[in-house]
């Protein structure tokens, strides 16, 4: 693995997002210096917290996958993750609702799925659920620590038993086609596919060797923080402060000094210089290339993954029945992904992700209250060139009145907050979508960016932009890659099983 020549015993992490706090811990617990600056008030990045009326909004991810990843993060400086962070598994991990009025609760144990898919849709679907975990589950062992946990320098060095062992479960058909081997219920296969999105991709498209994601939240389970999801970088920044990380918040990095191809210091908005042995860049890619004075060869030519428009709403009320996570299937499914991902039009019929992170933690909000996030995907803005300026408002009611048929009756915002593509374009993100890059197979693995910048010798990326890609597990190793290309990899460093 190529890694970073000459000194590295002081670092600039460049951004306090789940990539960069990894990144940093990872780096300290191999007895490195450690500054991270941020532009922000604080850690998290896309990780984000709304205070409004009393709620406590996450205003980022809400679906918290394999938890072991987290747990070797706080590890990589002896830490204890249950010191810093209680996560609680879900159970059900979601509630699928379909447009016939069916609702199957999608449960970790298979035991517990086989009965409910049983009870959904007879005993040989259950039975094929049963073969489909198997392979989800060979599926994943094939690729995880071979192909997602791991640098790798070349194409040529994927030619492995692992790559044999993908090819031969069929990871190189397209997803919706393989699963349909196992599953002959269309509900059910959207169950199982719909996590394409997260790739950017449609189920019909993209590749089965996707399937991980399907793995992780379903065979490998969803979890939820105690005090919601921005509990994971506040712990994630705590443990690393004790581990003596420095962190700048408020400052960024405007500029490297460079002498040939090395960096010697990071520039701050603030007008200071920190002296550096290597840096570590984890904002989005043009952020990253602007900062290291080049524009790239690739990244202008990269598809950026759909957008969403995610509304916040707290509200009294009562809804029982309503779990913490519930995907809300429209009837209209191929057409679903035509229109985001090739048309660039929103979703005539649209299937929602709606979280009430308050059905498991009252505390985030007051007293008899409820808080409700509701995620639909959207064509980005280089797809869709939609003026959300304008539509965001009546797209926001027309979503609240779909919901309010759907799940939540009565449903009256008390407080609400709405985040669309415009918005995150504000926050620089490239084609106003907060999912970076797509995971089409072209812009996977050896494809995507890498971590290591040609031109440049002591200057590694990390973030959702460069490898292995988009999401909180994913971005938390990166951060992991990023520290062994400046290390070389840990002794004994754990790559294997991480649920
Ligand atoms: C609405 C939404 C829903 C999501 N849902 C899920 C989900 O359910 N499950 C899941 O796994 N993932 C989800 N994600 C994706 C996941 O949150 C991201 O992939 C991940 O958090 C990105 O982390 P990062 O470190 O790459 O980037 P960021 O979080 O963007 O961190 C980069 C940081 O760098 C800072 N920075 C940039 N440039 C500079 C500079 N020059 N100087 C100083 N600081 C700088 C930024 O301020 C930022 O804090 C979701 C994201 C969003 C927004």
């Amino acid at each position: 693995m190529r890694t970073v020549p000459g000194r590295t015993n002081g670092i600039v992490v460049v951004g306090a997002g789940l990539s960069g706090l990894s990144a940093a811990l990872h780096l300290a617990g191999r007895g490195r210096r450690v500054t991270v600056v941020e532009r922000g008030p604080g850690p998290g990045g896309r990780v984000g917290r709304l205070e409004l009326g009393g709620y406590h909004l996450d205003t980022g991810p809400t679906v918290l996958t394999m938890p072991g990843i987290v747990r070797d993060t706080f590890a990589a400086v002896g830490a204890e993750m249950t010191a810093y962070l209680t996560l609680r598994r879900l159970e059900p991990a979601y509630t699928a609702c379909f447009a016939d009025g069916s609702r199957l609760p999608v449960h970790t144990g298979a035991e517990a799925m086989a009965e409910a898919v049983r009870d959904f849709a007879g005993p040989a679907e259950a039975a094929g659920y049963l073969q489909l975990r198997t392979w989800l589950t060979r599926l994943y062992r094939a690729e995880f620590d071979r192909f997602i946990a791991s640098n790798i320098d070349s194409p040529l060095s994927l030619l492995s038993r692992n790559l044999a062992q993908v090819v031969a479960l069929g990871g190189f058909r397209r997803l919706d086609p393989k699963i349909s081997t196992f599953l002959g219920d269309e509900r059910l296969r959207r169950v199982f596919t719909f996590q394409a999105l997260y790739a950017g991709e449609s189920p019909m498209h993209a590749l089965a060797l996707y399937a991980v994601i399907p793995y992780m939240d379903t065979v490998g389970g969803v979890y939820f923080p105690e005090g919601g999801i921005a509990a994971l970088p506040r712990g994630l920044a705590a443990a690393a402060e004790s581990a003596g990380v420095q962190f700048r918040y408020g400052d960024g990095a405007e500029a490297l000094e460079r002498r040939g191809g090395r960096v010697l210091a990071v520039l701050t908005s603030s007008g200071d210089r920190i002296p550096c042995d290597a840096v570590v860049l984890t904002g989005e890619l043009p952020e990253s290339y602007r900062l290291l004075g080049r524009t790239p060869r690739r990244p202008l030519r990269l598809s950026p993954a759909p957008s969403a428009l995610v509304m916040h709403v707290g509200a009294a009320g009562d809804w029982p029945d309503v779990g913490h996570h519930t995907i809300s299937f429209g009837d209209a499914w191929a057409s679903t992904f035509r229109e985001l991902i090739t048309e660039g039009r929103p979703m005539g019929d649209p299937s929602l992700l709606i979280t009430r992170p308050t059905a498991g933690d009252p505390s985030l909000a007051p007293p008899d209250r409820h808080l409700f996030s509701i995620l639909a995907p959207t064509p980005n803005l280089e797809r869709g060139p939609i003026d959300w300026s304008r539509e965001a408002e009546p797209a926001a009611a027309a979503l609240l009145g779909e919901v309010r048929k759907r799940l939540l009756p009565g449903l009256e915002a008390e407080v609400s907050h709405l985040i669309s593509p415009a918005d995150w374009a504000g926050r620089g993100m490239v084609a106003g979508t907060p999912f970076s890059y797509a995971h089409s197979f072209v812009q996977t693995g050896p494809f995507r960016p890498r971590n290591l910048p040609r031109g440049v010798e002591n200057v590694v990326l990390a973030g959702a932009g460069t490898v292995p890609g988009v999401g909180v597990p994913t971005v938390l190793l990166s951060g992991r890659l990023a520290a062994d290309r400046v290390t070389g990899p840990a002794p004994g460093s754990r790559t294997g099983d991480s649920r």
